[in-house]
């Protein structure tokens, strides 16, 4: 039988990802019953709506999920799906944890959990033209909705987070210095937060966005866990998996109160789609999240141990990490690691 998870292949390279991703879980010995189910690209073929009812159904039945990326189109076209999705399920919480697998590279000792707020923000889709004189698109307004609940909520979960997790510090990012309003209410609301842990054995500090991202480059060993608003969130998320050895290395897991959806931070990769040398580590990566998430947290830690023991050895791993095996080759290797 098996623990119901609801799984969207996705588009582009998702389906090759989610599949080894599976036969992974299942060469661990995870006890789940997947139920799979379309979005994106993928559902506008076949039920012609990129986030079909049937879909959304089996999320809210099951309370998780395991998606491989979903295409959005850029400009006109439907909105994204996976903004979409965590609205639906109100997943405000983006954890998005990344450290140094592969070792030798820029830095030795990144260790780094972000939480981004999920719903809020400039993510909100309050956005329009302004027509001037004959131009309907002479200026645009995009609107940033950022609440008290909202922010802390946020914080809170960061916390928490870090108190569940054995972490010592939390940095939140804010822009408060020119966003007064919004991004100071969020500031205000962190700060809120933070004195309510205050001799709970975390430290706390503040910086500016900007300020941050330099700092990530030039220093991040010396963070632990940030947290920040939605589109910061998302900005510094990719830097910081770029200091981890790229995106193919990268989970997510987008988690709400009665759900939670566990993705790759990357996309569909269009340049790699039907390639079948995509790297499924940051799926399977978000997949022993949705373990730990679903108490099964000794398999997460043989599957990342196998996943990390077979990137470290190298002889075996996909063109992102400077080799040239299959998606399905390095699901394999890390297969005999686990079974061995
Ligand atoms: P992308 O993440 O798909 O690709 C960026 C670069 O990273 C590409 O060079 C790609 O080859 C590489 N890459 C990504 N995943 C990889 C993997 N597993 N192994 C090896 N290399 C990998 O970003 P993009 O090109 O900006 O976006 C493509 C599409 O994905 C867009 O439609 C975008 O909206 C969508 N997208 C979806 C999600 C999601 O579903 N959560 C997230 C980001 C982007």
């Amino acid at each position: 039988m098996g623990t119901p998870v609801v799984l969207i292949p996705g588009d582009g390279i998702g389906p090759g990802i989610t599949a080894a991703t599976v036969r992974i879980l299942e060469a661990a010995g995870a006890e789940i019953a997947w139920e799979t189910h379309l979005a994106g690209l993928a559902g506008v073929m076949q039920h012609h709506d990129p986030m079909p009812q049937s879909t959304l159904d089996a999320i809210a039945r099951t309370g998780v999920a395991l998606k491989g990326p979903l295409e959005t189109p850029v400009g006109d076209g439907y909105r994204s799906i996976n903004v979409a999705l965590r609205t639906t399920f109100d997943l405000y919480a983006n954890v998005r944890p990344a450290h140094v697998i592969l070792k030798g590279g820029r830095f030795e000792k990144v260790d780094i959990v972000l939480v981004r707020e999920n719903t809020e923000g400039l993510y909100v889709g309050v956005e329009h033209y302004i027509k001037v004189g004959g131009d309907p698109h002479a200026a645009a307004e995009s609107v940033a909705i950022i609440t008290r609940a909202g922010s802390e909520r946020i914080v809170r979960f960061a916390f928490d987070y870090a108190v569940q997790h054995g972490r010592t510090h939390v940095t939140l990012v804010h822009k408060a210095n020119i966003l007064k309003f919004s991004q100071g209410l969020f500031l205000e609301s962190g700060r809120r937060v933070a004195a309510e842990y205050a001799g709970r054995g975390i430290t706390y500090d503040e910086k500016i966005v900007d300020a941050m991202a330099m700092n990530l480059v030039l220093r991040p060993e010396i963070y632990d866990v940030i947290v920040t608003t939605n589109l910061f969130g998302d900005i510094l998320s990719d830097e910081i998996s770029g200091l981890v050895g790229g995106l193919g290395l990268a989970p997510g897991a987008n988690i709400g109160s009665s759900a939670a959806i566990f993705e790759a931070v990357h996309g569909t990769a269009p340049d790699l789609a039907g390639k079948g040398i995509a790297n499924p580590t940051a799926l399977t990566l978000a997949a022993c999240m949705m373990l730990d998430h679903l108490g099964d947290a000794p398999r997460a830690d043989r599957i990342r141990d196998a996943l990390e023991w077979t990137i470290r050895a190298g002889t075996v791993v996909t063109h992102d990490l400077g080799g040239t095996a299959s998606t399905d080759a390095f699901a394999d290797a890390v297969i005999a690691r686990l079974v061995t």
